[in-house]
C-alpha cells in the first residue's frame, strides 16, 4: 500500500459539504483496515462548554481551524502523577482542569482556506512520508502560557532524543505552512504535552514549584522512563480528522 493510501478523511457535515459534492467525482472509499478510529470532537462556539476558554480567532465562514499532533496514547500511567501534581499546586486560586486528547503539538492552530484543505494535507502526507518513526519519551515538567496569555499550562516536556525527531516533522510541516504562506511553528519550538490548564497567567507561581514537580516525576518512572513508539501524525481541519504516516514509503 503506497503512503498516499494512508492520507484517510472522516467528513463531517458542514456548510461547505454541497460545494465538495458537486466538484468531486465518486471514489472507492477508503481502506481504513490499519487505522484506528477515533471519534471526532464537534466543535462548539459556547465557552461555557470549553470551562471558559475563548477561541483565538473568531468563527468566518469558509476559514477551518486546523492544528496537527503527535496523539499520546498512554491515559493511565498518568493518573498518580496527576493527583500528586494537583497537591502541589493547589494554592492557584483558580481551578485546574485535565487536558483532554493528550498530545504533542507540531503546528500551532492556523486557518486554512476550504478550496485549500484537499492540497494542503496531500502535501502534509508528503512532507513526512520519509522521516522514521520514533521513540517518545518525557524528561521533565514546564509551564506554558498562549500567546493571549488568557490560559497557563503545565506540561511534560519531551526528552532530547524526542526533540530531534520532533525537529524534523516540524520541519517540514513548515515548509508546507511556508508554500501555503501560514504561520511557521514556534522559532524555537519547545516540545510538551500539555496535562492540566488553568485559565489566566499562573506561570509565575507555577514556575517556583517546577522543581518539586520535577522531584514527583523523576519518582514516578511509569511515565518518565517509559517511551512510546509513534508512528504517525494527526491533523484536524474544523471538524474532520486526518492521520499521516511516518516512515511509510514502502509500506
Ligand atoms: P499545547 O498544549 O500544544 O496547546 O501548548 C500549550 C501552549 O504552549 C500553546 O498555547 C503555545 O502557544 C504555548 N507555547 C509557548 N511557547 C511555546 C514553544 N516554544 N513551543 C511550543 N509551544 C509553546
Amino acid at each position: 500500500m503506497s503512503g498516499l493510501s494512508y492520507l484517510c478523511e472522516y467528513g463531517g457535515s458542514d456548510e461547505s459539504e454541497s460545494e465538495e459534492v458537486t466538484k468531486k467525482p465518486k471514489l472507492p472509499p477508503p481502506d481504513l483496515s490499519k487505522i484506528s478510529t477515533i471519534p471526532i470532537d464537534s466543535h462548539l462556539d459556547d465557552p461555557d462548554q470549553h470551562n471558559g476558554r475563548l477561541r483565538s480567532f473568531p468563527h468566518i465562514r469558509g476559514n477551518w481551524a486546523t492544528y496537527a499532533y503527535i496523539q499520546y496514547p498512554q491515559y493511565d500511567n498518568l493518573n498518580e502523577l496527576l493527583v500528586q501534581f494537583k497537591e502541589v499546586v493547589r494554592t492557584i486560586n483558580e481551578p485546574s482542569y485535565l487536558c483532554d486528547n493528550l498530545h504533542i503539538s507540531v503546528t500551532k492552530t492556523i486557518v486554512l482556506k476550504y478550496h485549500l484543505i484537499s492540497e494542503f494535507t496531500t502535501s502534509l502526507q508528503d512532507s513526512i512520508k520519509s522521516l522514521e518513526s520514533f521513540e517518545l519519551g518525557f524528561q521533565s515538567v514546564a509551564v506554558y502560557t498562549n500567546e493571549e496569555k488568557t490560559r497557563t499550562f503545565l506540561a511534560l516536556k519531551t526528552d532530547h532524543f524526542s526533540k530531534k525527531y520532533l525537529l524534523k516533522i516540524t520541519e517540514s510541516i513548515d515548509a508546507v505552512l511556508s508554500e501555503f504562506s501560514l504561520p511557521k511553528f514556534y522559532e524555537d519550538p519547545s516540545f510538551h504535552m500539555s496535562i492540566l490548564w488553568w485559565n489566566g497567567d499562573w506561570k509565575n507561581i507555577i514556575s517556583e514549584k517546577i522543581e518539586e514537580l520535577n522531584g514527583i516525576l523523576m519518582k514516578d518512572s511509569e511515565v518518565a522512563l517509559n517511551t512510546v513508539t509513534i508512528k504517525k501524525v494527526d491533523c484536524k481541519v474544523g471538524n474532520r480528522f486526518y492521520q499521516f504516516c511516518l516512515d511509510c514509503n514502502g509500506g
